[in-house]
């Protein structure tokens, strides 16, 4: 037998791309491959024995080999791990657009809560009605029948193989009508099923008289258990796929039908705990008229599927969702996020009329989206969209979009191990630029914080980190990140129109500092110069509006940071997202504010924030002067519609209805 001892320098630690680099290297060999850390063990050929150890960056392994190519396999782990697995050489694969942080671009509403209604959170717009279905996964009772050891080995076997055509086909699936992060889930299934590890545990119960179904089964639980206990939020999610690949070859080895959720035969409205993506890829989708989940956020895998479908959806509405009858019927309203049950006869009715009147604006409203929104009187507000990456900004061209007004760069930072070159920057910006034939973005510099870590930027712990270093604060602090994020921006900047926009600025010392970047830097690349502007959304920032108007050229009103700090309320908090309402009148004054002192300096506001395609909402903001409203691409065509529906006169006389409530669900009560 051999041993190394290497230091694994991987920021992430053996996780993800590195370990799965590390277990690909291992299997080339016969060997038998063990790794050390601290007190545990683990067999490097099998992934979810690897990730279990739980190695962090800068910690020391030993890898033991033991076989007949030996030296072999210990010279090419270590210089596997010399060459930084994978991640040196090669950046990591692209990521997914960062979702919207309430994912339908609309707001939640404070209208006061019937005893008959739950509050969730808004996943995908639009009404449903009909009987709820609670999806429960039937609980497998396992007999213990063991039939010798061949038997049971022999039905491990073919059950395994029955699940990998299942998951080899949903791959399949997913990647002709779904998205490549979506078929990745059951790539990743595939490599849980193949895991040998895993395999010999079960294979080791067998021997010892266990069924397999058993057998199976507890060692999934094992696994499940310790991964969930690193108490890491990604392994969390590995211990879920464990679990449901468990549940997949179980049903199969109890002799279970391939389909795993039966629905009643008329459509439903699915209420679930949550949807696990076996879940989600079983369902017959034309049996679901929307659904609700009792856990998950905007941004989980359920809502994800269900925008994609159109179904109207609501997440994170608290246990007391599982707790209706089967078969009651609701009103499950995806806009508000509010679930109503048992409504009354005039409620259904009047449902039923939104629902259609629902469906038919968004037809006519997708016909006339490319034409101008401009108000009955003749008032002009410009709709650009929200985009986080060059695939939105060829869908807003399409949607009607007349620009972009808020380029969330972070996309290009995520789930990376060291952040973008220069150049890899410029060449993105630059092909959004282009992609926008000659109409304005907006780029946003990078808004990160304590909130999301990123391995590469150093924050120290936060105990409030939506209080921290975030956004400008933290670009200002590492001024070569800003830097070369500004070169690139103003490199890309010869391509087309372009605006730079800084985020959370909360001081005139933030923006003055950021512009004065940019000016020296515009200097150094002969750059062309750019309208330069902030985000508002600290309170600070709307309050000190005229000082900051003298000096910038535009502002844009970010509503869902500025409601927050507002009201002091987390805004991805499941339990306050019924009162976290950017409807609320000291949001609104703020916002007032802000337009008041910005039109007196000659400068434009936008508004980014989700606010600015809540259909409540719209007549509001343009009342108070707002001069564009930048909101989801889905969210285009309706937002303009509904400008082309409304009078300016009578929405300045509701904005001043708005400003003079006392509380969110006044104003929304105005109608
Ligand atoms: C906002 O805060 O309203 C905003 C648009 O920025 P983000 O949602 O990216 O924080
Ligand atoms: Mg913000």
């Amino acid at each position: 037998m051999k041993q190394i001892d290497v230091v694994i320098h991987n920021p992430t630690g053996l996780h993800a791309r590195p370990a799965k680099v590390f277990v690909n290297t291992a299997k080339q060999f016969d060997s038998d491959i063990r790794v050390v850390h601290g007190a545990k063990k683990a067999n490097a050929k099998s992934m979810i024995s690897l990730l279990t150890l739980g190695v962090e960056s800068g910690s020391r392994i030993s890898i033991l080999v033991e076989g007949d190519d030996e030296d072999a396999a210990l010279v090419a782990l270590e210089t596997a791990v010399a060459n930084g697995l994978g991640e040196d050489h090669e950046p990591p694969p692209p990521v997914e657009t960062p979702a919207p942080k309430s994912a339908n671009g609309q707001q939640a509403t404070a209208v006061t809560l019937a005893s008959n209604m739950i509050k969730g959170i808004p996943a995908a717009p639009g009404i449903a009605i009909g009987p709820i279905y609670r999806l429960q996964h039937e609980e497998i009772v396992i007999e213990e029948d063991f039939q010798g050891v061949t038997t049971e080995q022999n039905r491990l076997h073919a059950a395994i193989e029955r699940a990998r055509i299942q998951l080899a086909t949903l791959h399949k699936q997913m990647l002709q009508t779904a998205s490549t992060s979506e078929a990745a889930i059951f790539e990743a299934h595939l490599e849980i099923l193949d895991d040998p590890d895993l395999l010999d545990a079960v294979l080791a119960r067998i021997n010892k008289q266990q069924c397999a179904a058993r057998a199976w089964q507890a060692a999934i639980d094992v696994r499940a258990q310790a991964m969930a206990q690193l108490n890491d939020p990604l392994l969390a999610g590995r211990a879920a796929d464990i679990q449901d690949v468990g549940y997949r070859v179980l049903r199969l080895l109890m002799g279970a039908d391939e389909q795993q959720i039966s629905l009643p035969a008329h459509p439903v409205i699915l209420v679930a705990g949550d949807l696990s993506p076996s879940d989600t890829a079983a369902l017959d989708r034309d049996k679901i008229l929307g659904f609700c989940t009792a856990a998950g956020g905007p941004t989980a895998h359920s809502a994800i599927i269900a925008r994609a479908l159109s179904l109207p959806a609501i997440v994170s509405a608290g246990e007391g969702v599982l707790d209706i009858e089967n078969l009651t019927t609701v009103i499950l309203n995806g806009t508000s996020g509010i679930l109503t049950i048992n409504p009354d006869t005039a409620a259904i009715t009047e449902a039923e009329t939104q629902k259609q009147a629902w469906k038919s604006a968004i037809k006519a409203a997708q016909k006339s989206a490319t034409q101008p929104a401009i108000t009955q009187d003749g008032h002009r507000v410009e709709v650009v969209a929200n985009i986080g990456g060059l695939a939105d900004a060829e869908k807003a061209a399409a949607a009607g979009a007349e620009g972009v007004g808020l380029l969330r760069t972070e996309f290009l930072f995520l789930e990376r191990t060291e952040p973008p070159t220069e150049l890899e920057q410029f060449e993105v910006y630059r092909d959004i630029v282009k992609a926008m034939n000659g109409q304005p973005i907006i780029v946003r510099t990078l808004d990160i914080g304590g909130d999301k870590p990123l391995p590469y930027i150093d924050v120290a712990h936060e105990d409030n980190p939506f209080l921290g270093e975030r956004g400008i604060r933290l670009c200002l602090n590492r001024p070569e990140l800003l830097r070369k994020q500004l070169r690139a921006i103003l490199r890309a900047a010869e391509f087309g129109p372009l605006r730079i926009m800084f985020p959370m600025v909360a001081d005139l010392s933030e923006w003055r500092e950021a512009r004065d970047m940019v000016r020296e830097i515009q200097a150094e690349l002969g750059a062309p110069q750019v309208e330069l502007g902030i985000m508002i959304e600290v309170p600070s920032a709307a309050l000190m509006a005229d000082a900051f108007a003298a000096e910038v050229d535009f502002f844009s009103v970010g509503t869902n940071d500025l409601t927050q700090y507002t009201l002091a309320m987390d805004r991805m908090h499941p339990l306050l997202a019924g009162k976290s309402d950017g409807l609320h009148p000291a949001v609104l004054r703020l916002i007032s504010r802000t337009v008041e002192a910005a039109h007196a300096a000659g400068k434009w506001v936008g508004v980014c924030g989700e606010l600015g395609a809540d259909a409540q909402a719209v007549p509001i903001l343009i009342g108070m002067g707002v001069d564009e409203l930048s909101i989801s691409v889905p969210a285009i065509a309706p937002a303009k519609a509904q400008i082309r529906s409304l009078n300016l006169a009578d929405a300045k006389v509701l904005a001043e209805k708005a400003l003079a409530c006392g509380t969110a669900a006044e104003v929304r009560n105005l109608g």
